[in-house]
């Protein structure tokens, strides 16, 4: 079969290679502590805190609030590093389409 040339969406050159990972197969997080104090004040609440970050270095973060004894979620938050890696700048900070980061990520490790 023939080789077709990606068309790679400009926006990605800004994004670092562990970003392009992320944005084109998903986070792998994994947990961090949390610090003493806030996690005694949300166990007195029932509750439990789970913070997870990314392990390839993204800049992705995640807290979850999960209710103490069923585990139950209560809330969660996602927190992407500054605009200019995972979140692009240009066109208002967002997030690239899956399919032009796969684009990307494969222009940057060749096309096999
Ligand atoms: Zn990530």
């Amino acid at each position: 079969m023939a080789a077709r040339r990606l068309r790679v969406d400009a926006r990605t050159k800004t994004m670092s290679r562990e970003a392009l990972t992320c944005r084109s197969f998903g986070h792998s997080p994994v947990p961090v502590p949390v610090e003493a104090k806030e996690r005694l004040g949300a166990k007195r609440k029932g509750q439990r805190i789970i913070q997870l970050v990314c392990s390839r270095g993204c800049g992705y973060e995640r807290r979850i609030i999960a209710d103490w004894s069923t585990c139950e979620v209560i809330s969660q938050t996602s927190k992407y590093s500054d605009p200019g890696s995972y979140l692009v700048k240009e066109h208002g900070a967002g997030r690239v389409p899956r399919q032009a980061s796969r684009a990307a990520f494969f222009a940057l490790v060749g096309d096999e």
